[in-house]
This record gives C-alpha cells, sequence and structure tokens, in this order.
C-alpha cells in the first residue's frame, strides 16, 4: 500500500501541516524550530487537541446520559500540565497511586473530583488520598477495606466504589487484558458481593457504587460495553464506573470506532441496563491524549545493510509501548513527509528489540535528519527511563504558533543525585 503525505499528516495532531516548505507543524509550530529550542527527543503535545478532545469526551457521554462523568486516566500522561487541562475542562481525574494525587493537586485539581485505582496500595498512599480528601477511593480486595478503615478517622466516612472482574476476554495484548477470570485487579463478582456487604456493615467507608475496566486499546465497542452487564448484576446503586480502554489510531489500517460510536454503545447498554437516575463515569486514558501529541528524535546514523537501520536519539527510554505492547507506529522525516524506502527505525538503546518502527517508508533519510513519530501521548512520557543513561524526555505544549516547556528534559546532573553513595 502506498501511502501519501495526506495519510501521514492524518496521524498528527488535528490541525498538523506542512509549513510552505514542507515542514511539518503541530499547533503552529514548525518541529525543526522546536528542536532547536527544546532540542531532541521530545514530546511535542497540541494543546488545542488536547482541550478539544476533552471537551468532546464530555459532552459526548453528557449529551447522552446527563448525570455522567469523565474521569481522565492520569497514569496514561500524568504531568501536571496535561492534568491541568483535564480539570479546567471539567473532567475528573483517576490516579493510581500516591504520586498521581501529588501531581494532580499541583495541577490544582478539587481532591474530590479525584478517583483513587490501584491493586496494591499502600497505607502511605492511602493516607495521602485520605489526608488529602480524595473524592473516590475504589477497593481492589478486601485488604484495601481493611487499611481505610483504620486509616479514615472516627467520625468520617470515605466515599469508595468497588472494582468488579466483568469477566470479559478482550481482544487485546495480554498486558492490556485486564478483565479476565484470573485478572489481578479488582474481585470476582462474587467476592465483590461479599465485600459490598462489608463496607455496608462498617461505619467508616460508604458504598457509593461499582467499578469495572476491560482492557486498553480496544477496538471492538462490543467488548468495550460488556463492562456493563457484569455490574448492573451486582444492584442498585448511585455510580457506575465503566473503566477506560477505547483504542486509538497509531496506523493507517487501524480503524477504533469513533467518540459517537462508543458513547452510543455504552449509553445504550447502560439505558438497558442500570437504573435511569443513576450516575455514570468512564475512565479513557489512551483514547484522550495518544493522538494529540508526537515525538521528535534526531537522525544520530544511518547504517545500509540487508536492511536500512535509521537511528536516532531516543527509543524505549521515551517509548516502551513498542517493546512491551507490541504496538506499531508511523514515522516520517519532518521535512520529506511521505514516500521514500521501507527502512527499520531503531533507538539508542543496548536491546535488540529497541526498535521504534519497522518497515517503515522515509524519504532519503540522512544523519541530522529530525523524524517525528505520531500518537504518541498515552503510556510514552509516563514511561520514559533512564535505561542507558537516558536524560528523560521534556514535554513542549504548542498552541496557535507558541510552544511552551510544561515538563523539562533530565539534566545530566539529574542522573547523579540519587546515588548517595
Ligand atoms: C488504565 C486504566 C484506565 C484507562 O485505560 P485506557 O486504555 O488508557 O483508556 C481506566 N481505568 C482503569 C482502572 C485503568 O487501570
Amino acid at each position: 500500500m502506498t501511502t501519501t503525505a495526506a495519510d501521514l499528516i492524518g496521524l498528527f495532531p488535528p490541525g498538523s501541516r506542512p509549513d510552505t516548505d514542507g515542514t511539518l507543524m503541530v499547533g503552529g509550530c514548525r518541529l525543526d524550530a522546536i528542536a532547536e529550542e527544546f532540542g531532541t527527543p521530545a514530546i511535542v503535545v497540541n494543546e488545542d487537541a488536547l482541550r478539544r478532545r476533552a471537551r468532546d469526551y464530555l459532552a459526548a457521554f453528557r449529551g447522552r446520559w446527563p448525570r455522567s462523568d469523565v474521569a481522565f486516566a492520569s497514569k496514561s500522561f500524568p504531568c501536571t500540565a496535561v492534568q491541568r487541562v483535564m480539570a479546567e475542562e471539567g473532567l475528573h481525574l483517576d490516579v493510581a497511586g500516591g504520586g498521581e494525587i501529588l501531581t494532580a493537586l499541583k495541577a490544582g485539581a478539587d481532591p474530590a473530583r479525584l478517583v483513587l485505582h490501584g491493586n496494591a496500595k499502600t497505607d502511605e498512599e492511602l493516607e495521602i488520598a485520605v489526608g488529602h480528601g480524595v473524592g473516590l477511593v475504589v477497593i481492589d480486595n478486601f485488604d484495601d477495606i481493611d487499611r481505610l478503615e483504620r486509616i479514615v478517622g472516627a467520625g468520617r466516612r470515605q466515599a469508595c466504589l468497588v472494582r468488579v472482574i466483568p469477566g470479559v476476554e478482550a481482544a487485546t495484548h495480554a498486558s492490556q487484558a485486564t478483565g479476565h477470570a484470573a485478572s489481578k485487579f479488582g474481585l470476582s463478582p462474587e467476592d465483590a458481593r461479599a465485600a459490598i456487604a462489608r463496607i455496608e456493615a462498617g461505619s467508616r467507608l460508604r458504598l457509593d457504587g461499582v467499578h469495572t475496566h476491560v482492557g486498553s486499546q480496544l477496538l471492538n465497542v462490543d467488548q468495550l460495553a460488556a463492562a456493563v452487564e457484569p455490574i448492573a448484576r451486582l444492584g442498585t446503586f448511585e455510580v457506575y464506573d465503566l473503566g477506560g480502554g477505547l483504542g486509538a489510531r497509531y496506523t493507517y489500517d487501524e480503524h477504533p470506532p469513533g467518540l459517537d460510536e462508543y458513547a452510543d454503545a455504552m449509553t445504550t447498554q447502560a439505558r438497558a441496563l442500570l437504573p435511569s437516575g443513576s450516575r455514570i463515569i468512564v475512565e479513557p486514558g489512551r483514547s484522550m491524549v495518544a493522538a494529540s501529541a508526537c515525538t521528535l528524535y534526531r537522525v544520530t546514523t544511518v547504517k545500509r545493510g540487508v536492511v536500512t537501520h535509521v537511528a536516532v536519539d531516543g527509543g524505549m527510554g521515551d517509548n516502551l509501548e513498542v517493546s512491551l505492547t507490541g504496538q506499531r507506529f508511523e514515522a516520517t522525516i519532518v521535512n520529506r513527509v511521505g514516500g521514500g524506502e521501507p527502512v527499520s527505525v531503531v533507538g539508542r538503546h543496548c536491546e535488540s528489540g529497541d526498535q521504534l518502527v519497522d518497515g517503515v517508508a522515509l524519504r532519503d533519510p540522512v544523519v541530522g535528519d529530525l523524524l517525528a513519530v505520531p500518537v504518541t501521548g498515552a503510556y510514552c512520557y509516563t514511561m520514559s527511563n533512564q535505561y542507558n543513561g537516558a536524560r528523560r524526555v521534556p514535554v513542549v505544549f504548542t498552541c496557535d504558533g507558541d510552544a511552551r516547556l510544561v515538563v523539562r528534559r533530565d539534566t545530566w546532573d539529574d542522573l547523579l543525585v540519587r546515588d548517595v553513595d
């Protein structure tokens, strides 16, 4: 299949376009100017696209089910600037653990609009959550109940949801499936009933409802909507949290459901199975942020052999999606978009698996070129690491031709400060 420049640009954040000389622009900023100012590798976000997506998500659900809330799954892009955008646009925030509570609070989020997740919460994390007044704690296991009963002070009540394993085998990578019967997340329906009874028998927890989550990068709305029935069967509650999981479009031949199709499927199922006055929550991560960003690299070497390896100055230090989930990405040279011969784009790390894109067409790549990989807004920044002494990537927001740094790159000193002996 031949792909055109327009196909490729269609994977970049909405509003991306080539400048008059063909150099790709994101949020009205030339990618070569961004590389000049902030260096490479760098994650470049179109802030306006991010805001618009948040607004569209909320409208899609509120328009169909007025008592709905969208809780952004912070773990997919847990930096203060992104969490602030989501909070400003009226979203709740899912937080997985103490650290994401702290970045959310720094972002100015209302603690009452935080939903705490985790299958292995510690006393310390629950103390942070309760101490700051986190709105909902999602109970994953019986030990969560014991811990919370201890930590919540006398005379107070902590609102919570019980997480139920939906028993859905999601068609996605094994690392992204969370809803099958043997999942480590949540309780079986039978155990969930016992947990609900225990919470209701105590005095320090208030059971608001139930939660489930099927998996991530799901491309089939029926699998997503299958989350509703298992929690509907548990009884009548105030809140039904249906989880996240809608897939993003990473490649030309992936066609995930659109927002309207997804919201239709979820609310149709809700109308059939849930009490009409109840409140539903959805928790998108990937489908909220993936398409709003791209990662910018500098080509460091082009090695022509059995295959042509185009190596860049990043890799698995800033994108673990390829090796962890097998996700395919696309790529382009930023001032020669579309066309070219197939090459293998590899990273700088000491693993053969450190490949960014295998078999992607690049037009005449040479050392010093800038290369951009689209759809890196989800789970890339959050898993960035210092493998091989990599300095973790910065995040740059672009908007109407302005670019600003929202997370700085690690300094060389950052690589040394934790070594105390
Ligand atoms: C990860 C996660 C999400 C978000 O999943 P996406 O696939 O990124 O939409 C939502 N809810 C829970 C409980 C999660 O663990």
